[in-house]
């Protein structure tokens, strides 16, 4: 590994910081958990973003913004289904 390259415990930090601050938690599935922060390491380490692992990179840079994790789908996904495409965030139970 070279040292620039981003690990699933870095994707592990930040997510874990955003969900603290927006509310939510992360998924509790240890397993589900790790292959979606593999998933995001892996877009950071090929194209340089935080891009979604579970939706397609389409080359248009406007475009991609938007599924930039926390993508701009994921608070309606996770107010309308519990959690967000990926499974990543999911909305704290009291
Ligand atoms: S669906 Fe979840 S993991 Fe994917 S970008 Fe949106 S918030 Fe991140």
């Amino acid at each position: 590994m070279t040292n620039n390259e981003s690990t699933k415990e870095d994707m592990h930090v930040w997510t874990s910081k955003y969900a603290d601050k927006a509310g939510y938690m992360l998924n509790p599935d240890d397993e589900s958990l790790h292959l979606v922060l593999e998933g995001l390491a892996r877009n950071r380490n090929k194209h340089g973003k935080n891009y979604c692992p579970c939706r397609i990179v389409t080359g248009d840079d406007q475009e991609d913004k938007k599924i930039i994790c926390p993508c701009i789908y994921h608070k309606d996904e996770i107010s309308n289904d519990g959690s967000c495409h990926c499974d990543l965030f999911f909305k704290k139970k009291d």
